[in-house]
């Protein structure tokens, strides 16, 4: 069995700053496959990064590029490449535009320590380190992002890229994801960066302790020793024996177990999974197809032709998107123009960096406001 390494790394590096028993004890964790989620992701990078370094390439051309079995479809160029690369032009527009090198190995104040930096860009009085998130299901706050302090203190540790930190140059981390509005960058000092080494090895140091130290939170979500975690167990053992009647104050309650449980039990679905369909059976349970979707079973342009037989036009037009208007404009579109709209809510922890929706019972006095006054 392949196993976790215990060399620390930008996404491994947060983590164990916040748990420090997490390390070692991804080492003993079975290794997962890549989710398609993370496989989609790793297909943008390379499309972004290709893109970034060919100014001259029309997008439209990567359309249909597959990476690892994993395609750009138009949908994925219209609602994730196209806002990343236009966030991207702003970042240029706002420092530069500056040069730039992508997937930058960079090491660390850790022996061995090492990551990839998706973009380090740079000019007279600033270090630019740019990271690209695809992900459509996690927000990821950009201010204090310590897998981005990671690699912007690799670079420094890294000869290739010492020089840039030795003039007193800003730091500018911007996460870039499409998913999400977010603030386009956050701006800290050098000093923060040697701060940050100095909180990495005392996790470093508590982490090689005999007796683990952990502590659970947000960033047990994609810890890979979630399913062997002595105190996620712990949490399930204890969560089933507290249900009894439930106030908002014991939901709350629940909800921040529900929080950690969550992966933990995906985690187990997805090995369990696994070893299904390599044959093998799990008690009570069985492999059924998933929800199909109709399509086409025939080439295009045969259906167009048949249909067009039957009077029907094969073709609807579609007004272009936000972010092909934007790519065509070469900027922003005029404040007014364009609204995000959410399919409802979700209830999230009050440590989520989005921002809450405004409560009902404000909603109502500010209605009831309003009224008063018409
Ligand atoms: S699941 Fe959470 S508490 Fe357990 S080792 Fe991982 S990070 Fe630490």
């Amino acid at each position: 069995m392949t196993s976790h390494s215990t060399v620390i790394g930008g996404s491994s590096a947060p983590r164990v700053i916040a748990c420090p028993g997490s390390l070692n004890l991804s080492a003993q964790a079975p290794v997962q496959e890549a989710s398609d989620a993370a496989d989609e992701g790793t297909m943008l990078h390379e499309a972004v990064a290709y893109l970034i370094t060919h100014p001259d390439i029309d997008p439209v051309k990567l359309i249909g590029f597959v990476h690892e079995g994993h395609t750009l479809t138009k949908e994925l160029f219209d609602e994730l490449l196209m806002p990343a690369l236009n966030r991207f032009g702003i970042l240029q527009a706002g420092y530069g535009p500056f040069p730039f090198e992508v997937e930058q190995r960079v090491g660390s104040c850790i022996k061995d320590g090492w990551g990839t930096a998706d973009v380090i860009g740079w000019n007279n009085e600033h270090i630019i380190m740019i990271d690209w998130k695809f992900g459509r299901g996690v927000y990821v706050k950009t201010e204090e992002n310590k897998q981005a302090l990671f690699y912007a203190s690799g670079a420094r540790h890294t000869e290739k890229w010492a020089h840039l930190f030795e003039s007193d140059r800003k730091i500018v981390i911007s996460i870039i994801q499409p998913a999400f509005d977010v603030e386009p960058a956050w701006e800290t000092t050098i000093d923060r960066l040697v701060r940050f080494d100095l909180e990495l090895m005392a996790a470093m140091k508590l982490a090689e302790q005999e007796e683990p130290v952990y502590h659970d939170g947000d960033h047990c979500r994609f810890c890979p020793a979630k399913v062997i975690c002595p105190l996620l167990n712990n949490e399930i053992m204890t969560f089933t024996a507290e249900l009894g009647p439930r106030d908002a104050d014991k939901l709350g309650e629940l909800m921040t177990r529900i929080v950690l449980i969550k992966p933990w039990m995906a985690a187990i679905e997805k090995d369990a999974h696994k070893i299904a369909t390599s044959g093998q059976a799990i008690p009570g349970f069985k492999l059924v197809p998933k929800r199909g979707t109709r399509k086409w079973d025939a080439d295009e342009d045969v259906i167009a032709h048949n249909l067009k037989l039957l009077e029907v036009n094969p073709y609807s037009k579609k007004i272009l998107s936000p972010a092909q208007a934007e790519k065509a404009l070469k900027t922003s579109l005029p404040d007014g123009w364009v609204k995000t709209v959410s399919s409802g809510t979700k209830l999230v922890p009050e440590a989520d960096a989005q921002k809450a929706v405004p409560d009902i019972a404000t909603s109502v006095k500010a209605l009831a406001r309003k009224l008063k006054h018409v």
